[in-house]
């Protein structure tokens, strides 16, 4: 179909195309290899099957709350694949007239018909977005308009111009309509406009040219917007680190003399791999109680800005002279945002691309704290509370076990070979109200014949909420004197009732012993071969095994706040329910944000010790949602959310509602 010339043409707009695509794409790949090293990726092969698996299937768009926008997505997303191998033969068939990809094979059929079909859902997707954007305009939406509308824009004219050349293809050689229902009805009104046959040459022609030169611009223009993410979005998929959602990497204090994030070039690589996958749909954003009460922090534009400033200091990066650049606080990111996120984990849990939020603005609080110590003044009598007397209230190490006082709970320096430690943590021994759910558990495993103790003044803060504040000088110190204590009395079994000590005991601190030299390797392996669980897995066990027995349930209008670092962060959702609906009448009234979708309570992070003085309260959002769903009695099993929706509820007034722990409604109603 081409001349001579024409080739030549296309051959240098192709290479000026791939050129135009391949010079941004490759800066940001330097930008990234710029990045802080950080551990190696192993298994390759299985990384790659279960990427994809998501990418493919598509299940990291669908997995989440938005599901009809991600429906919209799979629709463009198959579109730009079956369009992408469309502009193979597009551009073959230039070069020899009739050219098919898949010849006259069935396959080749059912594609002619698949083309046309996803042309159509292309269209209907991007209308579907357009109209959210500019008309609906939800706030998640609100950055890079105009790349946006570049986008859109692009999709519908490379699809109808498709559908253009198609028509005109058809029109010229009917043979090869095949199943293009789309194409053979246009071609058909282009026979009975008694088009002449030089006519729907030339429209054959101009119609290859301009779908060409769309498609060119489109792709040239992909490194520059947030249509990026599909190329980056699936390798961050790939190469996420093993940790888990929210699982903090270990700072080597020992070897090190730089901590955290205080310049560009402190990102990591696979931070910067983060910041050019963002999509920049929003999800995290919608989902994170700090900007829904009105903190200054977007989960979103925390990577926006991120990108946005590594492409600024592209040149100090490359050059290695990324300590040249200014810090990034103030300017990029600010107080408020840094110190707002209570490390939900609700953002990393529907991010499509799997973006790590939490390693940042940790990484940010850690320079703030151990490098420049400027970090929320009531945090000054939190840390050094933690340090002297190893928990957050100051109160003094010795009065840890005070509470069992009267219960006949043994220590375990008395009873060092006892099945079990109760690892109470520092709100079970000292926070009146945590005290009652720690007598409650205590009553419990005495019932069951369970034989158990706790360590007392051995017992050591468990360091998550200075880890969470950036303060991983001061949780490495307690994590040693913990581990220390568990090696001692050679602890097999932990049992806890708080899912910030849960997490860290049992996913933390056995990675964080590959950086302590402090232990032999024998005594790790011992250390990691310990069995943790949180009360509430342990309940439902007991309760299973018949080892406890249920006298009286009949607990009207329950409902169940799920702790975020039982339920997101760990992924135990059912337990806590499993007890709750042996003791509920007529079942648990449900929130209308459960499970592994349940809303924060605005504790974690470390904001237990910080002042709420930005927007409104995230635990009176969350007592709001507790009220709207009628119930009487709210469980839960975390020491800070039953403090915070305790509190909650006082603000409004509402005292008549009860707030108890899973372990105490269980105890009263337990022969
Ligand atoms: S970080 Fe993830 S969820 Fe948030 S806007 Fe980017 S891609 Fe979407
Ligand atoms: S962890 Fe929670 S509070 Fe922090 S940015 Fe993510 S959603 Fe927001």
């Amino acid at each position: 179909m081409l001349s001579a010339t024409e080739k030549i043409v296309f051959a240098l707009m192709a290479a000026a195309t791939a050129l135009a695509f391949l010079a941004p794409l490759t800066l940001r790949y330097r930008i990234i290899r710029a990045g802080r090293s950080g551990p190696r990726r192993t298994g390759l092969g299985r990384r790659l099957g279960a990427t994809l698996g998501k990418v493919l299937l598509q299940r990291c768009t669908l997995k989440n709350e938005r599901r009809f926008t991600g429906v919209m997505h799979v629709f463009i997303f198959y579109g730009a694949l079956t369009f992408d191998t469309m502009t193979v033969n597009h551009a073959l068939e230039g070069f020899f007239d009739g050219f098919f990809l898949f010849g006259q094979t069935g396959f080749g059929l059912l594609f002619s018909l698949v083309v046309d079909v996803f042309a159509v859902l292309v269209l209907a997707g991007t209308l579907f977005f357009i109209v959210r954007r500019f008309i609906v305009r939800p706030e998640a939406y609100r950055t890079t308009r105009l790349d946006s509308a570049l986008i859109y824009a692009f999709l519908i004219a490379v699809t109808l111009s498709y559908l253009y050349f198609e028509a005109y293809a058809i029109a010229l050689h009917p043979e090869t309509a095949r199943l293009s229902f789309l194409g053979s009805a246009l071609a058909d009104r282009i026979a009975a406009s008694g088009s002449s046959a030089a006519a729907v040459i030339g429209h054959f022609k101009t119609s290859w040219w301009l779908h060409i030169l769309l498609v060119f611009g489109f792709i040239s223009y992909v490194p520059h917007s947030k249509y990026l993410h599909m190329l980056a979005g699936p390798f961050n998929v790939l190469l996420r680190p093993e940790r888990r959602c929210g699982e903090l990497e270990a700072l080597a204090l020992e070897t090190s003399d730089r901590f955290g994030v205080e310049k560009s070039a402190d990102f990591s690589w696979k931070d910067n791999l983060d910041a050019f996958a963002c999509m920049e749909c929003g999800r995290c954003q919608d989902v994170c109680p700090a900007f829904i009460s009105e903190k200054p922090l977007s989960p979103k534009m925390l990577l926006f800005k991120q990108e946005r400033r590594l492409l600024a200091e592209r040149k100090l990066l490359l050059a290695k002279k990324g300590d040249e650049g200014a810090p990034l606080m103030p300017g990029t990111f600010e107080e408020g945002e840094v110190w707002s996120c209570t490390t939900c984990g609700a953002c990393m849990h529907v991010c499509p691309v799997e973006i790590e939020h939490i390693a940042k603005i940790v990484g940010l609080r850690r320079s703030r704290v151990l490098m420049e110590s400027k970090f929320p003044a009531e945090l000054n009598a939190t840390f050094r509370n933690m340090e002297t007397n190893s928990n957050p209230w100051g109160i003094g190490f010795a009065d840890r076990a005070a509470w069992t006082e009267d219960l006949g709970i043994p220590l375990i320096k008395d009873e060092p070979e006892t099945d079990w430690l109760y690892y109470v943590g520092c709100a079970g021994s000292f926070d009146e109200t945590g005290k009652t759910t720690s007598a409650a558990l205590a009553s419990l495993l005495k019932r069951a014949g369970l034989a158990f103790a706790v360590l007392g003044p051995e017992e050591k803060c468990c360091g998550d909420s200075a880890r969470r504040l950036g303060n991983e000088y001061l949780f490495q110190q307690l994590a040693a004197e913990n581990l220390a204590a568990f090696l001692r009395y050679g602890v097999k079994r932990i049992v806890t009732a708080c899912p910030h000590g849960f997490n860290l005991l049992k996913h933390e601190y056995p990675r964080l012993m590959d950086t302590l030299s402090a232990f032999s390797e024998e005594d790790k392996a011992a250390l990691r071969a310990i069995e943790v669980v949180h009360h509430t897995e342990l309940l439902a066990r007991l309760l299973r095994e018949g080892r406890l027995k249920v006298a009286s349930s009949g607990i009207e209008d329950l409902t169940y706040h799920d702790p975020c670092y039982l339920a997101r962060h760990n992924g135990i959702t059912e337990a806590p329910r499993e007890v709750l609906s042996r003791l509920a009448r007529g079942g648990l009234r449900k929130l209308d944000r459960s499970g592994e979708h349940g809303f924060c309570c605005g504790a974690g992070g470390g904001l237990m010790w910080t002042e709420e003085s930005l927007g409104t309260r995230v635990n009176h959002l969350r007592t709001d949602e507790v009220l709207a769903s009628g119930a009487m009695t709210v469980a839960t099993a975390c020491p800070f959310c039953k403090t915070m929706l305790a509190d909650g509820l006082k603000d409004k007034g509402r005292t008549d509602v009860a707030v108890m722990d899973v372990a105490q409604l269980l105890a009263e109603r337990t022969a």
